[in-house]
């Protein structure tokens, strides 16, 4: 029997990234988004390449009752869930001065709150099958803060807190959980930064370049994997050097 991962925000970018390579291992797939159908139709189809079973599944990551429909759907047509992917993510970038609260609140419920509703409503199913991996994305920039990102950095701290109290909760059931801390990956996210922003940027990065979604996607396959059946409440940086 195939295993099954969940992904949420899967329709692009990293979350596309992600989907195809459990795909291409051999893991049913199960592919969260919220707007993009057409995006998550097309992943869908890629997935579906590889010969394994692949479905969509469209629902806010804010809602806690629509995810814990999602998770019951899910669960009825594959069985197990034997990976979480936290992966859904905004931003709304703004100095603090005029950072509005909305703006503070609306990418803390995504990106926050959204992880905790996925955890809770997935936990009871991982609990009952006595094992279980969890990822979260979080962000370097939840480590080290950066202008213009109070909202942002303060909802991947919180992703990385989540994380490792999540990892000590349900160690005992054989469920584990750690985050993963993408630097500067190229992603329709980082697509709306200026040359000059993109260009400074680089000059703190060692590796002197971007990183691909895959890059993300091979440390999440390998968190998930047995590779890593010792790891857990730990945050991986994928990031070309930018925080040691
Ligand atoms: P992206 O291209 O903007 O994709 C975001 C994904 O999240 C989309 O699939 C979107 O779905 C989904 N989404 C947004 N709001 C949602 C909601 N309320 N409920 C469910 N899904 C929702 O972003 P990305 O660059 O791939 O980033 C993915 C993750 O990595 C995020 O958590 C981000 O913070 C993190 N990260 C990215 C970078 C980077 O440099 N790119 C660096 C560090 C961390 P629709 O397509 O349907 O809108």
């Amino acid at each position: 029997m195939s295993k099954v991962a969940l992904i949420t925000g899967a329709s692009r970018g990293i979350g596309r990234a992600i989907a195809l390579k459990f795909a291409s291992e051999g893991y049913n797939i199960a592919i969260n988004y919220i707007g993009n159908q057409d995006e998550a139709l097309e992943v869908q189809k890629e997935c579906c390449i590889h010969g394994i079973e692949a479905m969509i599944y469209e629902g806010d990551v804010t809602d806690y009752d629509a995810m814990d429909q999602m998770m019951k759907a899910v669960l009825e047509q594959f069985g197990s869930i034997d990976v979480l992917v936290n992966n859904s993510g905004i931003t709304k970038d703004q100095l603090l001065l005029k950072m509005n609260t909305q703006s503070f609140m609306d990418v803390i419920d995504v990106n926050l709150k959204g992880t905790f509703n996925t955890i809770k409503a997935v936990s009871r199913i991982m609990m009952k099958q006595r094992s279980g991996v969890i990822i979260n994305m979080a962000s370097v920039i939840g480590i080290i803060g950066n202008v213009g990102q109070a909202n942002y950095a303060a909802s991947k701290a919180g992703v990385i807190a989540l994380t490792k109290s999540v990892a000590k909760e349900l160690a005992p059931r054989h469920i584990r959980a750690n985050a993963i801390a993408p630097g500067f990956i190229a992603t329709k996210m980082t697509d709306v930064l200026s040359d000059d922003t993109k260009e400074n940027i680089l000059k703190n990065i060692p590796l002197q370049q971007m990183g691909d979604p895959e890059d993300v996607a091979n440390v999440a396959y390998f968190l998930a994997s047995d590779s890593a059946k010792y790891i857990t409440g730990q945050v991986i940086n994928v990031d070309g050097g930018m925080v040691m």
